[in-house]
């Protein structure tokens, strides 16, 4: 059997924060352990937002740890082309819709919703569906955006989308959960059903972005060969939509392994402007790496 493939991930959009260490450190020591390969990834698709300096101080900070990985390492800005191939197959497939709402005309219809007493379905993380354009605009308005330079975003159409799956893959979607005791390896494996529509029309790419958190992460997990993807619980709903694209695109399928999030002393997850808790400022206070992981158990 080839050795397993595990992947850290971050987002160079910030600075790195005891949650990210964690993950990182958890997927280090599981390839070390398991004699697999350990890849850092840098998801940097948002060019506003991750800039090199931050992806500097990221890979510092990693080193800080402790921590090395195989180079050279993706970097998902260099990928766009990649994506588009994929979104390109999903496109053939009829899957692909053109959205010309706008964020506010969204939140403002479903504001409307709910104040007209409807129960407006929100997805996972808590966010409302998006409405179909002709739930809010008129059909002349749609055409006269789609004609224009106005914003867009690609949305796979969820409907359809699983109108396919049933055809190609009659059987339920499921992933293998290998769950997420303290050290993130211990829980037997089960299999877990997903249901994709609960995060409704999910985008793809945007006028701006051409591609999504979802559709470069089941890329990139593919063309690595990664086989465990050991990541956050916040991610965890998020792997139906994985399962649904890998599906659809014909990717394999890695074993997932969902860790306990780190949570901050007011119980909330941490965010990148956590300035307490991030590595830079631990360091700064004369922190080390060795205090790092025995603060997350993992000394
Ligand atoms: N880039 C994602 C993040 O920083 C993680 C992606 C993943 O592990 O699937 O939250």
């Amino acid at each position: 059997m080839s050795s397993p493939v595990f992947r850290f991930a971050p987002s160079p959009n910030g600075h790195l924060h005891l949650g990210h260490a964690y993950s990182a450190l958890l997927n280090f020591e599981a390839a070390r352990r398991l004699g697999g390969r350990f890849l850092l990834r840098v998801e940097d698709i948002d060019r506003t937002r991750c800039t090199p300096e931050l992806e500097a101080a990221m890979m510092e900070d990693l080193h800080w740890l402790g921590l090395d990985w195989e180079t050279p390492v993706l970097r998902q800005s260099e990928r766009f082309a990649a994506y588009q191939t994929h979104l390109d197959t999903l496109t053939r497939l009829g899957l692909v819709t053109k959205s010309v709402l706008t964020r506010s005309e969204i939140k403002r219809f479903v504001v409307e919703q709910e104040q007209g007493g409807h129960v407006w379905p929100r997805d996972p993380d808590g966010a409302p569906l998006v409405p179909k354009d002709t739930a809010i605009l008129s059909r002349d308005v749609i055409a006269e955006r789609l004609e224009s330079e106005a914003n867009f975003a690609l949305r796979l159409d969820m409907a359809k989308a699983l109108d396919l799956l049933r055809e190609v893959r009659p059987e339920r979607l499921t992933w293998q959960e290998g769950g997420a005791g303290p050290d993130g390896l211990q829980q037997a494996v089960k299999t877990v059903s997903c249901d994709p529509s609960v995060w409704g029309d999910v985008v793809l790419a945007r006028k701006d972005t051409p591609t999504s958190y979802h559709l470069s992460v089941v890329a990139d997990d593919a063309l690595q060969g990664v086989s465990d993807v050991l990541r956050g619980q916040d991610l965890y709903a998020a792997t139906g939509v994985h399962r649904l694209l890998q599906t659809l695109l014909g990717l394999p399928e890695p074993l997932y392994r969902h860790h306990p999030l780190i949570l901050g002393d007011d119980g909330r997850k941490l965010s990148k402007s956590t300035g307490s808790t991030s590595l830079r400022a631990l360091r700064a206070d004369g922190v080390t790496g060795a205090d790092i992981r025995k603060r997350l158990g993992l000394g």
